[in-house]
């Protein structure tokens, strides 16, 4: 049989996002006290809230279905129609959040480039529109930590607070997509909320390193929160006894954070073989938390080829692959899925030698 259609045979690395609950989590889903979320009465929703707002050092906190629902109901909550927001071009919340930007909050979108995810303050500050009859407003700058695309690597405290105090000062508001702030935190060993502190509004997904089955956090002001929540409600996330998602959330807050780091460390390891492989370039650098990402000739080929040995894989652009490590990968999985890596490489490398000149280019 082919190893990639059993699923208890195959070693899932497309994503963090595929984690199941926890035993602990099970029982408390069980266990949940509830009651109707769209009246305010459900008591588990609203203790993860207070939880949450605690942890990321904010007023207030909603619960959301999403990390994509919490972070177009922040960009709906700061910008109005024809408003710009100034993102890294390649942000979650602008290149994978279909167009929610444009189509829901019917602004405009302003990309700057980054370094591994993090703009330069410089560009930032010549992004912001300066006051003429010709231009839309720049209301909002999004940033995120960890960043998806550039490999799950971290922004500093420092970098957070310079990009921040930037757009402040010219009256923009910061948004930090946070989907992976915990793996952030655990890699910098600082709190979560010492990164969210310079921003307005924070959006974590529990759904992720953190194995909840749904739902992320939105925290900021009080106002922005009250807000933020009649949106959640237009865009219908307003859910009943939504307390059964968020008591796994709250396990997922306070008990899978430190954890993160295992996740860390298996990575490290994957992309240090990966280092070894010939026909793979990596830069190790970039392998901060839980995401391996390396480059090889053909990426949908080696994405296929490593599912026929059993491993599953994202291809990010035609020579990029990406390997996420969480928790339902243990040191045993990491094996396996080292030794398909050896053997796809080398099924590569004879394919390229075998191949007539120019067939591999497509
Ligand atoms: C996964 C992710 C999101 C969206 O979360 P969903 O729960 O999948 O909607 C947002 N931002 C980043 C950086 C992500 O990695």
């Amino acid at each position: 049989m082919d190893p990639s259609d059993c699923p208890t045979q195959r070693i899932d690395l497309r994503s963090d996002t595929v984690t199941v609950p926890t035993e602990r989590m099970r029982r408390a889903m069980y266990e949940a006290e509830v009651g109707d979320d769209v009246y305010g009465e459900d008591p588990t929703v609203n203790r993860l809230e207070e939880t949450a707002a605690q942890i990321l050092g904010k007023e207030a906190a909603l619960f959301l279905c999403s990390g994509t629902m919490g972070n177009q109901v922040a960009v709906l909550t700061h910008v109005g129609r024809g408003d710009e927001v100034i993102v890294e071009q390649d942000a979650h919340v602008y290149y994978y959040e279909v167009g929610g930007i444009a189509g829901l909050a019917g602004a405009q979108v302003r990309t700057v480039r980054g370094c591994r995810g993090v703009p330069l303050a410089d560009d930032v500050a010549s992004a912001v529109r300066v006051q003429n009859v010709h231009f839309p407003r720049t209301k909002l700058l999004c940033l995120e930590n960890t960043h998806n695309r550039a490999g799950g690597t971290v922004m500093t405290p420092q970098q957070t607070a310079d990009l921040s105090a930037v757009a402040h000062a010219r009256g923009v508001k910061v948004h930090l997509d946070g989907a992976r702030l915990f793996n952030a935190a655990v890699a910098l060993g600082v709190p979560a909320a010492r990164l969210a502190a310079p921003v307005d509004s924070v959006q974590i997904c529990l759904s992720k390193g953190l194995c909840c089955p749904a739902g992320s956090i939105l925290g900021g002001a009080a106002d922005f929160i009250a807000q933020a929540r009649r949106q959640r409600k237009a865009v219908g996330g307003g859910l009943r006894q939504a307390g059964f998602l968020a008591a796994p959330g709250l396990i997922a807050m306070t008990e899978m954070v430190d954890r993160l780091a295992e996740d860390h460390a298996r990575a490290r390891a994957l992309a240090g073989a990966l280092a070894d492989l010939p026909g793979v370039t990596i830069d190790l650098s970039t392998v901060q938390t839980n995401i391996v990402c390396f480059e090889v000739g053909d990426a949908a080929r080696w994405v296929s080829r490593l599912a026929a040995a059993g491993v599953l894989s994202n291809a990010m652009g035609p020579r990029t692959v990406r390997l996420v490590t969480h928790k339902d990968i243990d040191d045993v999985a990491l094996e396996r899925a080292v030794d398909a890596l050896r053997t796809v490489s080398k099924a590569a490398a004879a394919t390229t030698a075998n191949a007539p000149a120019g067939a591999l280019e497509r």
